[in-house]
């Protein structure tokens, strides 16, 4: 086994994981970007990036924005929620946002890393940390191509590498909490009376989003609790029980296979190592359940605080704590929202109330769709007054 030294490695090449990649090698460290798949690579997902990753994106580079803005004919400009009863209600976003398939996200990410001077290697997969002294110290990694183990050796572990991260599991403090729900997402043709909005159907129990992403296919994520899971639901006879969804399309207009992932509601205690040397970014760090959709855009808006706390951390020798505040400041209120909003969905009757609401103050169905399309704070709506004015 040969050691070798990068000042950051980077596990994962996802949004968080490119993202937090492209900056530091845009900063001028030496950047090493694992990943144990092979891009392209799918991921199941809605697929929609809510509106103020565009910002992101720009300022990511202006290459970048354009390859997801050519890749990505689909443009949503605002959600339908529909309840269990087929009420439904529409939010408008003050801009549009991309639609595209992971396979075409991802790989524009990835790429733009390595021009910026990352170093790549797929089909690598992390197994193990390394320490020195207690901190982080490196990653041991086997090459699906070989079976070899080699050991990489850094002064920064990015973690990276989504839900179920092992970067997470190895630093220990992995925290799970109901509702466990578990998703199923396939992209489908021709689905009828599929706009320009974004559409989440909840029902008895789960919910279904659908996203179109443009040349005629739709992404369709069915979300059902873990326990429904097991009995063995099955994703085309489970649509069935959505009026708003049952009969807008064929099983055999499926395009791509049924994609699995869950149970979600896990995140770390900590996303910085006790002993340093490591963080967590994405989902890696945290990830309650995808109802809002807003999972791309906390991996991308993370990665801007990681690569900060980073280049710091690189340049000066402080310790990379900043990144655990700077979290705290940039999302304490998205997290109280996304998890207020994911367990609202458990109860379908509180959502029929909530719709009923909303669809008499359009105003205040704008104003949450806003919120969770990060074009606004989250704490816009977390005041009595909105909040209120939701249920009451
Ligand atoms: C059903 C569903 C629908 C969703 N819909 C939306 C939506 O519409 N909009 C939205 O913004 N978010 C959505 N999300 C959330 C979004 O998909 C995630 O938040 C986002 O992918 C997180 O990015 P990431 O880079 O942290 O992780 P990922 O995208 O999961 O990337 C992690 C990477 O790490 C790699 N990896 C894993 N383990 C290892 C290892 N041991 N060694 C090396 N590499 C490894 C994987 O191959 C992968 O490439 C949805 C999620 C689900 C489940």
């Amino acid at each position: 086994m040969s050691a070798q030294r990068w000042d950051t490695v980077v596990v994962g090449a996802g949004p968080a994981g490119s993202a937090t990649a492209l900056l530091l090698a845009r900063a001028g460290a030496r950047v090493l970007l694992l990943d144990r798949a092979a891009f392209p690579r799918d991921k199941p997902c809605s697929e929609y990036l809510s509106p103020e990753s565009t910002r992101v994106l720009e300022r990511l580079g202006p290459d970048v924005l354009s390859a997801v803005a050519a890749a990505s004919p689909g443009r949503l400009t605002g959600m339908k929620v529909v309840a269990p009863s087929g009420a439904g209600v529409v939010g408008r976003f003050t801009n549009f946002s991309f639609a595209l398939p992971r396979t075409r996200f991802d790989t524009i990410l990835r790429t733009a890393a390595e021009a910026a001077g990352v170093e790549v290697r797929e089909r690598v997969k992390v197994e193990e940390l390394v320490y020195d002294s207690g901190a982080v110290a490196g990653v041991i990694a086997r090459e699906a191509r070989n079976g070899k183990r080699d050991t990489y050796r850094a002064r920064v572990v990015v973690g990276a590498d989504g839900l179920r991260s092992v970067v997470a599991r190895r630093l220990g403090g992995v925290h799970t909490t109901p509702p466990r729900r578990i998703a199923f997402t396939a992209h489908v043709g021709d689905v009828r009376g599929v706009t320009e909005l974004g559409e989440m159907h909840v029902g008895r129990p789960g919910y279904v989003g659908f996203g179109p992403i443009g040349n005629g296919v739709t992404t369709v994520a069915l979300v059902v609790p873990f326990a429904e899971a097991r009995r063995g639901a099955r994703f085309f006879e489970e649509l069935d029980r959505f009026p708003g969804v049952t009969g807008r399309f064929h099983a055999r207009h499926t395009v791509r296979p049924v994609l699995t992932t869950g149970p979600f509601a896990r995140w770390s205690r900590r996303p910085v190592a006790k002993g340093g040397g490591a963080l967590l970014v994405g989902d890696a760090a945290d990830f309650f359940d995808p109802f809002t959709g807003q999972g791309i855009y906390s991996a991308l808006r993370g990665a801007e605080l990681a690569a900060a706390a980073i280049v710091n951390s690189l340049t000066t020798g402080a310790t990379l704590e900043s990144y655990t505040r700077a979290r705290r400041r940039e999302f304490t209120g998205k997290w109280i929202l996304e998890r207020m909003i994911g367990l609202a969905v458990g109860w379908p009757g509180l959502i029929e109330r909530v719709v009923a609401r909303l669809r008499r103050r359009p105003e205040l169905a704008d104003l949450l769709v806003r919120a969770t399309g990060n074009c606004l704070p989250a704490s816009a709506v977390l005041t009595p007054g909105v909040l209120a004015g939701l249920v009451l």
